[in-house]
Order: C-alpha cells, then structure tokens, then sequence
C-alpha cells in the first residue's frame, strides 16, 4: 500500500515529524503492515525501496521521553517479558562478550591516525582510546557531563545538541577519525548527519560506522521479533547496499568490516573513506 508522506517540515501533534525518504527526499511510502506497530509507521520508501520510521518524534521530546538510558531498561523489561529464552540468552552472550570490548578499542587505533577524534552520541565518553584527542556529541544533558568530565582532561570536549546541528560546530578537516557506532540507525537526518561528517573529517580520515544489518538472514527469519526493531528509537533500517549509496551520495567511499559474514550478521560494520574525486 503507498500513501503520500506529509513534508519533513509537518508536524502532528507537535511533537511527531512526518518524513519524506531519508535517503532520496521521495513523499512515497508504503507501510509494511509487518513491521509498523502501535502508532509508529515502518516501511519503504516507493521511489528506492530504502527502509525507515516515517513518524519520528522530534528531539525535545527524545531528550524527555525516548533518551536511550530511559528506553533501555523499559526495553529490556519488554523482552524479557515477550520472549524470556532468547532474550535471557542475548543477554548472556553479550555478557560473554565484554572481554573483547577492548577489541573495538583496537580497531579504532588501526583505523584512525593519531589527532582528534569525534564519537557520535558519545553516552559516557569511553570509548575513543587513549592515544587520541576525544571529541563527543550526545543529546542527553547527563550524559554530556558525564563524557565531559572524562574528555575535558584529554584536550578534547562535548558538544551537547543534536547531531547534525552539533557537527556543525566543528572546524572542516578536523577530525582524523569519526565514530558512528550504533547511531545513525536513530538520527531522524541521516544524511544531512553524513554530509557534516564528511566537512569536518580530514581528508586523510576514516569514519567507523555500525548499524543494525536490515538485510540479515536474521531479520529475514524473525521478521517482526528481530531484535532491531526498537520503535521509536531506531528512525533508519539499512542494509549493506542502502548505507554504501547513501555514503555515497555523502561522498564517501564505504569499505565493510565484516563482508564474509554480513549476510547472517544483525549489524553492518564499516569504513568510510572520502572518495577521491575522478
Ligand atoms: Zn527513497
């Protein structure tokens, strides 16, 4: 079914934007009856088949009402409740897991040469290594204390706003690294958010990217119950061929991380360089 899309600018109930395709600027869209729920509108778009939230709420109401130390929890209590098995044994898999934490750290030092380094939606600011400068950007005002108390001392800061007006704060070719780990599947701009990276990123410079993989055999599986879905945080469902067009058109070259096995992996992890221009 396609129903026209009400223009970025609209509002309803003036806490809730509806929006046109985040990747192509298309007012087609197509509910998935499937993957909408509640009051909340998840389908394609009719122009590029790109998968999105149609209705997201507006970051006023995000900060008061959806900030993800508040969702979380009440998520969490919503799958153990819906699905205790495997919500009990994604739990404990993660737990298992914490040791190679450190191996993201690592990445990040291979990635990156050393300067200043930019984490998007930043939550406590501990996540850039030690060797670089830290620079954040987070919505939540706790949060932003929180990184600040901890990147101040390093040299770098947090920018407290929403991400696209935040990058917007940075000099252009800045940063040698930027990180945009498990974020631009929420921010309700993502292009925009991707052009900004690209101003204030240094020629020379690597963005890390991770998001849930919308293509994953997974989701293909599990349909509604995979665990990507999470409304209304997550605005933008990719798949590896979405974010690498959309990178893209950003001017960004996309390497994966993960290409072996991304098919049967929930998130897509990958590497955005600046494209040479031909
Ligand atoms: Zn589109």
């Amino acid at each position: 079914m396609t129903e026209p899309a009400a223009s970025q600018a609209q509002t309803n109930s003036g806490e809730i934007i509806d929006r046109v395709c985040p990747q192509c600027g298309s007012a087609s869209f197509g509910r998935s009856k499937n993957y909408s729920k509640d009051t909340w509108r998840v389908g394609d778009c009719g122009e590029c088949g790109f998968t999105f939230l149609q209705n997201v709420p507006v970051y006023d109401r995000l900060i008061d009402e959806f900030a993800w130390e508040k969702s979380r929890p009440a998520e969490t209590a919503r799958r153990y409740k819906e699905r205790p098995v495997t919500a009990r044994l994604s739990m404990a898999f993660r737990r298992a897991r914490k040791p190679f934490r450190a191996s993201e750290q690592d990445l990040f030092t291979r990635l990156f040469k050393p300067g200043p380094v930019l984490d998007v939606g930043c939550g406590n600011g501990e996540r850039i290594p030690e060797v670089f400068t830290p620079y954040g950007i987070e919505l939540s005002k706790q949060l932003c204390e929180n990184a600040n108390g901890r990147m101040k001392p390093r040299g770098g800061h947090v920018v407290h706003a929403p991400a696209v007006e935040g990058i917007g704060e940075f000099d252009p070719n800045f940063f040698t690294g930027i990180i945009l780990r498990s974020f631009l599947e929420h921010e309700w701009q993502p292009k925009e958010l991707l052009e900004g990276a690209h101003k204030v990123l240094r020629d020379d410079g690597a963005l890390f990217i991770r998001v849930p993989n919308f293509a994953s055999y997974n989701r293909k599986v599990r349909g509604p119950l995979w665990c990507g879905f999470r409304y209304p945080d997550h605005v933008n469902y990719f798949t590896p061929d979405s974010l690498s067009r959309m990178a893209a058109d950003c001017g960004f070259g996309m390497q994966l991380l993960n290409p072996v096995k991304i098919s049967i992996d929930d998130n897509i992890k990958a590497v955005l360089t600046k494209a040479q221009p031909s």
